[in-house]
């Protein structure tokens, strides 16, 4: 057994925002954190790989996932499907490590009200103005104009679920909102009651104290 629960961290944004690049560092910082590999019916894009940053699966596919109950959470986004598998998550914390989920409003609704809720921490990121969102998705240049003003029309409706979350960051500087973001998972990784082993830690402070009398 590991000596504390693994958490389930939440990410979410308007696409845009900088989700996925805060991610990226989270992963670079600590080698412990598992990223949840989301399956998705959308076509990858431009060098994406089956496996790294999605799972790439058919309608058929990913409906039969859903139908033998093994999503934590799914949900259409922008007329696709999207969904997290179940399986490697509960490995994952239960071997002790972090779990990052880069999912919308509705997949953080259902993770909320999943048996997991106690080891979610869940994170909503804000642009710095709507101008820059947009101006972020252009110079990302994976999408083309039309889904680009897709984007910016779903934009709105994310943003509205903002106060459902835990914490929220705005994303201006990139290296200020890494740090916030550091700080908010190093407090929840302190929290008591998700130190399983303080317990027999303290008691070995006791012995300490007993055997110096
Ligand atoms: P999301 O995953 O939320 O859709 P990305 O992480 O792909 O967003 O970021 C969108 C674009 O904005 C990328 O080109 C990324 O490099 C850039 N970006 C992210 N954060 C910042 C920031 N703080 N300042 C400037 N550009 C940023
Ligand atoms: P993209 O197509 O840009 O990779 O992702 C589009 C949106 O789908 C983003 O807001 C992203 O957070 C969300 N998303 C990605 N994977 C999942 C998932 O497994 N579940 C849910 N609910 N949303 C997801």
């Amino acid at each position: 057994m590991a000596d504390r629960r693994g958490l389930l961290i939440i990410l979410s944004s308007p696409s845009g925002a900088g989700k996925s690049t805060l991610t990226r560092r989270l992963l670079e910082w600590d080698a412990d954190f598992r990223f949840s590999v989301s399956a998705t019916t959308r076509a990858p894009r431009p060098g994406e790989e089956h496996g790294r940053e999605y799972l790439f699966l058919s309608r058929d596919e990913f409906q039969d996932l859903v139908a033998n109950d093994g999503m934590l959470e799914h949900a259409q986004v922008f007329g696709n499907f999207y969904g997290s598998p179940r399986a490697p998550v509960e490995q994952a914390i239960t071997d002790g490590h972090d779990v990052l989920f880069d999912i919308d409003w509705q997949g953080g609704q259902q993770v909320r009200n999943s048996p997991l809720k106690h080891d979610v921490v869940s994170i909503f990121i804000l642009p710095p103005s709507i101008a820059e969102l947009e101006n972020r998705l252009r110079t990302r240049a994976q999408d083309s104009d039309e889904v680009i003003a897709g984007r910016m029309e779903k934009s709105r409706d994310e943003i509205s679920h903002w106060a459902e979350y835990d914490y929220v960051l705005v994303n201006n500087d990139l290296d200020v909102a890494f740090d916030q973001l550091q700080a908010i998972i190093i407090a929840e990784r302190l929290k008591r009651d998700r130190q399983t082993g303080l317990n027999a830690f303290v008691r070995s402070l006791n012995t300490e104290f007993e055997d110096r009398t």
